[in-house]
């Protein structure tokens, strides 16, 4: 097998053993990103000469006598929005077109510390808001499977990466679904932590009360390790928990799911949702069910409600994290002949320099804001969080973990959606609550739809700090639907 389809547990014991370097692990790679790139478009940055410098310094470290850890000369593709002090960081976003961050984030030197080799920078929604990657300023990345439909978003260029074997592992944030969704719908694994499990130092923010970065893998195991390498207490980040956590990949080994109590959440299946989506769901809650699970059903009566609460508060934290970019000190500056005030300045920079999503959340979030309609919006919108988290609270005194589709559909075709906001947020319909209340959350591959042969998610939350669970049942998933299909999903994915 060529060294881009082993997944990252395998790369990592074999550059450790030596029988393969780390050089010639970061040079399929880039070779085949150089093949697949054209038709793909997952990156935004790719610099074969830093890649090559990571992968000698991991390849002297070993020849030094080093022990190297699990997946030290893996390679990694890093979603933009996160800073790196080697390459450019834009967030998808013109505004911040040339910008060299002068330091890493947290998640980027936990990344470094570990030994991956990032690859490059991947495409997303402008500043992490869609589900499509078509509001990249950057042009739409497509999906490995399909390239006329969307990768899904914000994430796209990270998982379409990882699904077209250019990189065994990428980086995502998560605000409303960001993982999970582009994960569901090509093929692969996402995961959302806790909040506060993993560090917001030096992620570009979006919603800073929801984002939250996590792993992409082709595999539940690769995803574990990935966020055990980044994830965990960072005292520059003040939402960061400092408090010991089960190990994610122990439970990514164990998988096994006889006595756990499973929970279908009533509220999300029927109408809206595509039949082959139903189909593999509800074939998945069987299966789990003759592995000796108890399955019940539960009622969460406020996630109804929650993607219209999201929308809401995710803009509202926008435009107040967005007005940082205010041509003074970042990236693009338009107009700054010597004739024009700073506001002018001002104003024509956030004009060329946002994209028209963008431009509609910073409305949004500041009217929501304003002195006479804050109680009515923004604070009616933090009650139904409350409810939410209630909600969930309710459901793991009868459960261990709740389990949705990840997503209502699957991939839907390169622009049906860009004109149309409504159906664009309707991507998040199941993902928002875990955002909203904090919890863990991952969506795992669980077949293809019978209409269109495109993959399917299965979403499975749990409390909070209780991510070991969603590996856990994850793996098991991944076990028993392995055995049925003969190999991976993704191995049924049209080549590229
Ligand atoms: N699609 C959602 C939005 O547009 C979620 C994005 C995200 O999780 N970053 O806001």
């Amino acid at each position: 097998m060529s060294l881009t389809h082993k997944t990252a547990a395998e790369l990592g014991a074999l550059i450790a053993s030596g029988e393969v370097s780390a050089v010639e692990v970061a040079q399929a790679h880039l070779d085949r990103i150089a093949a697949v790139e054209p038709q793909v478009n997952a990156f935004l940055h790719v610099d074969a000469e830093t890649t090559l410098e990571q992968a000698r310094t991991v390849d002297a470290r070993r020849a030094a006598g080093e022990r190297l850890g699990p997946l030290a000369g893996v390679p990694i593709a890093h979603k933009d929005v996160f800073t790196t002090a080697d390459m450019p960081t834009t967030a998808g976003s013109k505004i911040l077109e040339g910008w060299r961050p002068p330091y890493d984030a947290t998640v980027t030197r936990r990344l470094r510390e570990a030994g991956l080799v990032i690859l490059g920078k991947t495409n997303l929604d402008e500043f992490a808001m869609g589900s499509s990657t078509e509001n990249s300023a950057y042009g739409p990345t497509r999906n490995p499977w399909d390239l006329s439909r969307i990768p899904g978003g914000s994430s796209g260029g990270s998982s379409a990466a990882v699904a077209a074997y250019e990189a065994p592992l990428s980086t995502g944030t998560d605000t409303g679904g960001s993982i999970r969704q582009p994960a569901a719908v090509t093929g692969i694994v996402g995961m959302k932590p806790t909040y506060g499990g993993s560090s917001r130092y030096g992620l570009i923010a979006f919603a800073s009360s929801l984002d939250t970065p996590g792993p992409f893998a082709r595999n539940v195991m690769d995803a574990a390790l990935l966020q055990e390498a980044f994830s965990g207490h960072d005292p520059l980040d003040s939402t960061s928990i400092d408090a010991p956590v089960p190990s994610v990949v122990e439970a990514a080994r164990q998988g096994d799911v006889a006595g756990l109590r499973i929970g279908v959440v009533k509220e999300f299946g029927g109408e809206g949702y595509q039949p082959g989506v139903l189909a593999r769901f509800h074939e998945t809650v069987e299966l789990l069910e003759s592995l000796g699970a108890k399955v019940v059903e539960v009622s969460c009566p406020s996630f109804t409600v929650a993607l219209p609460a999201y929308y809401l508060i995710a803009p509202s934290e926008c435009s107040s994290n967005l007005a940082r970019f205010d041509a003074m000190r970042y990236g693009l500056r338009v107009g700054d002949d010597g004739t024009r005030s700073a506001e002018d300045v001002m104003a024509l920079t956030r004009a060329a320099g946002f994209g028209p999503e963008v431009k509609r959340r910073i409305i949004l979030g500041t009217y929501a804001l304003s002195s006479g309609y804050y109680d009515a919006y923004y604070g009616q919108a933090q009650k139904v969080r409350t409810l939410i988290a209630r909600d969930f609270e309710a459901a793991f005194g009868q459960v261990d973990v709740l389990v949705s589709p990840t997503t209502p559909t699957t991939a839907f075709p390169i622009g049906e959606r860009a004109d149309d906001p409504m159906a664009m947020y309707l991507a998040d319909l199941c993902t928002i609550p875990a955002n909203m209340a904090g919890n863990a959350a991952i969506s795992v591959p669980c077949g293809l739809a019978d209409e269109d042969g495109l993959p399917v998610g299965l979403q499975i939350m749990a409390p909070v700090l209780g991510d070991d669970r969603c590996y856990r049942v994850a793996a098991a998933v991944e076990n028993a639907l392995e055995s049925r299909w003969g190999g991976a999903l993704l191995s049924k994915a049209p080549a590229l």
